[in-house]
């Protein structure tokens, strides 16, 4: 099998729209324990979602049902406490 280097996955993240490439956004696993987490190695297993590592689109995709929906979970208050502190840790703006 030969390794296409032009071909970059893309991904859209979930608040802001923009497609990137997959390695430059961060991973959300809906894990098959119910719980939604950072997955900083890429390769769990689970529906996965996609933000920006900027604290921007955290607060957006945090906020209401979006990253719910795109996960087809409910997150719960603790769950989504512990983004949400991840989100703090994010650079604000460009
Ligand atoms: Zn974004």
């Amino acid at each position: 099998m030969k390794l296409d280097s032009r071909h970059i996955p893309q991904r859209t993240c979930i608040a802001c729209r923009q497609s990137r490439d997959k390695k430059d956004l961060v991973r959300l696993v809906h894990t098959k324990d119910g719980i939604v987490e950072v997955d900083s190695s890429a390769k769990k297993s689970g529906r996965g979602a996609y933000l920006c590592p900027k604290r921007d689109c955290w607060e957006l995709g945090l906020k209401g049902s979006r990253l719910d929906y795109t996960l087809r979970t409910k997150l719960s208050h603790d769950n989504r406490q512990a983004l949400v502190s991840y989100a703090d840790k994010l650079p604000g703006r460009d």
